[in-house]
């Protein structure tokens, strides 16, 4: 069974389709998904998308590309919500280092880690050119839960660092793409019990789909292309992965 540690089934891209597009992920054997609110605008959707779909498991958080209008009280509703409603994580939260705000964008990472660290849920955290931003908060923070590094791409220390703190990696689809030499290395010398597998779909489509909605189906392609790069089999990698959610996340 495959688990997409990461796609955003609750986008406009899947409203035409969504039934369709779980019923093919079921006969791919693609039975859970794990679903990352953005905006707080947003999370009723991930929130009723989830109630609908059993296998799908919701998370909410305030995405750092969106954080310019997130408010307080926006972190006053995410802890409600969390009281009223069973979360698999805080998330997508974290700091794009591509995008200006840096210094808000800290400020709601770090409250948002609080808000996880108080509720003894883990963190599913977006990066982009911001490992030397990230790490010193979740070192500061010191999450018990740990969580997720969502499609980690960088070198084997920057991995370390994370791993050290007691976090799992989610390996996506920048592992299609050649040139991503340094990420694939990486990945290479992962050790079994960081590695999760997502899509971000509808975002980063794999090599050769460049343009196109990426689908949690591709999450098999991503897994296919990890059984190429690592050196033990297929069955080891799938249960290590499934231990690794399993350990993560609230899961049945
Ligand atoms: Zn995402």
């Amino acid at each position: 069974m495959f688990t997409d540690s990461h796609c955003h089934l609750d986008f406009i891209e899947f409203d035409a389709c969504r039934d369709e597009l779980i019923q093919r992920c079921a006969i791919l054997n693609i039975n859970r998904f794990i679903v990352p609110g953005i905006t707080a605008k947003r999370w009723p959707r991930v929130l009723e998308l989830c109630q609908k779909y059993s296998n799908a498991l919701p998370c909410l958080g305030l995405h750092p590309w969106w954080i310019a209008k997130a408010t307080e009280n926006d972190l006053i509703l995410l802890e409600q919500l969390i009281n009223r409603h069973d979360l698999a994580a805080v998330g997508e939260i974290g700091i794009d280092g591509a995008i200006d705000n840096i210094e808000k964008q800290t400020d709601y990472f770090v409250k948002q880690l609080h808000i996880a660290k108080k509720h003894s849920l883990p963190v599913v955290v977006h990066h982009r050119k911001s490992h030397h931003l990230i790490v010193p908060e979740l070192k500061k923070a010191s999450l018990e839960k740990g969580g997720v590094i969502h499609a980690f791409s960088g070198s084997y220390q920057q991995a370390k660092a994370y791993i050290d703190m007691g976090f799992k990696l989610g390996i996506g689809g920048t592992i299609t793409y050649p040139r991503a030499i340094k990420t694939i290395k990486t990945v290479k010398k992962l050790p079994l019990d960081s590695i999760l597998l997502e899509t971000d779909a509808p975002a980063m489509p794999l090599e050769g789909f460049q343009g196109e909605v990426n689908s949690p189906e591709k999450v098999v392609d991503v897994f296919q292309q990890l059984c190429s790069i690592r050196e033990e089999s297929p069955e080891l990698l799938q249960q290590a992965i499934e231990q690794n959610l399993q350990q993560l996340f609230k899961l049945d």
